[in-house]
């Protein structure tokens, strides 16, 4: 997320290599400056390139050739930069924390638009098909009735032995082709030891009391049962 890489054209990387050399031949004595170390307000102004300094001031030439002014300038741009860093690092830190509040945001804000309202009760049935009798398309199967309320329903639905692994729609239809769809979801199958099941939120507080189907399709296969089902 963070980076400090800068363009590397080649006239950057002569013109800080030459800085680099003058820098070398000041720390070294090498140089002679003139006049007086200037004070330290100044050389801070000097080391974070402030706009009120004035290139012809005679203290910008003696910095610039006096090696205790010089190590100074490096330390105080150091520090600069570890502040700018740090700088960087909070409103990186500060930018995430916020972009965290958003996904939250708007991961709750689809959850309530997900569920029917958010104060609704969720009832919990458990329904298990694993000896059920099924009807595929129009073939009579041996019936087994399912219950489930008219309610918003969490139903955790252990699928039939042999029922293949994958993503199952679930859905309330008013007949067994699959017409009048009352509710639907869909969800990844979960392995429980040997057991299959599926768990999904239906809502069938629409619907009114009597007869209805509990169909699964796989959905790589299409292949849909349907399940007699009685809502109370
Ligand atoms: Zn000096």
């Amino acid at each position: 997320m963070l980076s400090w890489s800068r363009p590397s054209r080649a006239e950057d990387r002569i013109e800080s290599w030459l800085v680099q050399r003058h820098q070398e031949r000041v720390l070294a004595g090498e140089t002679t400056p003139v006049g007086p170390c200037p004070d330290e307000i100044f050389l801070r102004d000097l080391a974070r390139k402030a706009k009120r300094i004035d290139l012809l001031d005679p203290r910008v030439d003696h910095a610039a050739n006096c090696s205790t002014c010089m190590t100074r300038l490096l330390v105080f741009r150091q520090e600069n930069r570890s502040r700018q860093r740090k700088r960087t690092l909070v409103t990186a830190v500060v930018l995430c924390s916020v972009i965290g509040a958003v996904v939250i945001t708007v991961a709750r804000y689809g959850m309530h638009r997900q569920l029917p309202s958010a104060n609704v009760a969720v009832v919990s049935e458990a329904v298990n098909l694993w000896d059920a009798g099924t009807i595929r398309g129009n073939q009579p199967g041996s019936l087994q009735s399912v219950f489930l309320p008219a309610a918003v329903v969490r139903v955790t639905i252990i699928l039939p032995r042999f029922s293949p692994p994958g993503q199952y729609a679930v859905a309330v239809t008013q007949d067994q082709n699959g017409n009048g769809v009352v509710a639907q979801r869909s969800a990844p199958a979960t392995i429980n030891g040997d057991h299959e099941s599926v768990s999904v939120e239906l809502d069938l507080r629409a619907a009114k009391a009597g007869a209805y189907f509990l169909a699964t399709t796989h959905e790589q296969d299409q292949a849909s049962y349907y399940y007699p089902l009685q809502i109370k």
